[in-house]
């Protein structure tokens, strides 16, 4: 099939890469000309696992290509995927992308007699494809739902293993608002995909979505709380309870006498709190939308207040522990909101770092992959040292704060022979390490949750 994807982001780039790897003809438009420059020579805009060998092969194999031309992009194709991007703005969330995406695809549209299916993939709030995009598309076109075709096809990829998540989806959600456009459209997955395909209307879809995060969002947020409840009475380590909640045979059922533990259990982990470009944003968004209707969500409401808390929690800790802060050299470990990624948007050090920025601390960081879009976030008054070799300085600091856990730091947290002169104190701020190991090589340490 021939697929243009508007926008090239983390969604848009990954969908229009392992697409093409399926098989498909893909034109991946981005109005951001620094980014079809470079996908066009097949390199990478973003850091994430295996993308940049895929899209070097379909670059090679002719099969994907990049523009910056959304109109000739969509009158070359059969489906156009917007992938755009939905902040969440001062009110709500903010649709100028999907708006203008959606008139450029229109306008195309109007000057294309053959059918064509518009589909939006990235997170909306519910009603958005069927009222908000059809409405745009069909002022823009001079045609009416129906002469074209319009789904939502919600993304549930995870940064990090993104390209393993599109190559291999745990279910295809289809919202159509019509058959012509479900029949089309599933050709996009047909053949490819060996996962459950969900037909529903766009709206539900919408909410299926952001249901979705929200669902795992609560999960840490629940988390976060047993934690504080642990921190606050002392004596009990909270990835000890959450592990025993995770045993319950309702969660993890035993298979041949073992107990299979679903992948959602990961979510059931206390640390620094949720970030990222969807979690927060799209909690925010569904909870100002449903307010609009007249109901105001208490449960997400909390997840965010206990998610938002939760680092100025762990900088009043670490404050606590030093007695203060002034003049203590720390080393935060992991600047991106979670590993494998450089996605810095939302993410739990930066958020730490602005709590510490006033304390009079020297803050040192470092992360495999992060470091570049970290610079451009936090502004150079913080005075924030970017360190290349952690390990060189580590024992010079007063304190080490595990915010990421990248398997590397783990590894070298609490691996190899009793580390000399390291006096300073480890805090495990997202409970990746394991205090048996950490004990026996004689650091300090504290944890989320245990104290
Ligand atoms: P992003 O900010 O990384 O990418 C958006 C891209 O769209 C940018 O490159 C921008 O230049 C481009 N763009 C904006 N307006 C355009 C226009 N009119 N024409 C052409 N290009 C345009 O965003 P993202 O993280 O890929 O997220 C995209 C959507 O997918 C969001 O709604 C997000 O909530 C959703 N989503 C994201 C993830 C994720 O893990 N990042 C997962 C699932 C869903």
């Amino acid at each position: 099939m021939k697929i243009s994807i508007i926008g090239t982001g983390y969604v848009g780039l990954v969908s229009g890469v392992c697409l093409a790897a399926k098989g498909h003809d893909v034109i991946c438009v981005d109005s951001d000309k620094e980014i079809v420059e470079k996908i066009s020579q097949g390199e990478t805009t973003i850091f994430e696992p295996y993308l940049e060998e895929y899209l070097k092969a379909v670059v090679d194999e002719g099969r994907f290509k990049a523009s910056s031309d959304i109109c000739n992009a969509v009158k070359n194709t059969e489906v156009s995927m917007i992938a755009v991007g939905t902040p969440f703005g001062k009110d709500g969330i903010n649709l100028s992308y999907i708006q203008a995406a959606a008139a450029e695809i229109g306008r195309a549209l109007g000057e294309k007699p053959q059918y064509h299916v518009v589909c939006v993939k990235s997170t909306v709030v519910p009603t958005t494809t069927d009222t908000f995009v059809r409405e745009i598309i069909e002022s823009e076109s001079g045609k009416k739902a129906g002469e074209f075709g319009l789904v939502m096809n919600p993304e549930f990829l995870r940064e990090g293993e993104a390209v393993t998540d599109f190559l291999h989806p745990g279910r295809i959600v289809i919202g159509a608002y019509d058959d012509r456009s479900f029949d089309t459209f599933k050709r996009v997955y047909e053949g490819y995909f060996d996962c459950p395909v969900l037909r529903v209307s766009p709206r539900t879809a919408e909410l299926i979505k952001y249901s979705s995060n929200i669902l795992l969002a609560m999960l840490i947020s629940y988390s976060n709380e047993i934690a504080a409840i642990a921190e606050s009475i002392g004596g009990i380590d909270v990835q000890e309870v959450l592990y025993g909640i995770s045993l319950d045979k309702r969660i993890g059922p035993k298979l041949n006498g073992r107990v299979v533990s679903p992948e959602i259990i990961k979510y059931l982990k206390a640390g620094r709190g949720f970030g990222g470009s969807c979690f927060p944003k799209d909690i925010k968004a569904i909870m100002e939308f449903s307010k609009q209707f007249g109901y105001s969500p208490k449960l997400l409401e909390a997840t965010i207040s206990i998610n938002e808390a939760q680092t100025t929690r762990i900088a009043e800790r670490l404050e606590r522990e030093l007695e203060s802060l002034d003049g203590k050299k720390l080393m935060i470990l992991g600047l991106s909101f979670k590993p494998y990624t450089d996605d810095v948007r939302e993410s739990p050090s930066l958020k730490l770092i602005r709590k510490l920025e006033d304390k009079n601390a020297i803050i040192c960081c470092s992360d495999p992959a992060a470091v570049n879009n970290a610079k451009k976030e936090v502004p150079p008054h913080v005075g924030l040292v970017y360190v290349g070799d952690y390990r060189r300085i580590i024992k010079d600091m007063d304190a080490v704060l595990l915010m990421t856990p990248w398997d590397e730091y783990i590894k070298y947290l609490s691996e190899g022979d009793s580390p000399e002169g390291w006096n300073f104190l480890l805090y495990d701020c997202c409970g990746a390490l394991n205090k048996n190991k950490i004990a026996m090589r004689g650091i300090k340490y504290i944890a989320t949750g245990l104290s």
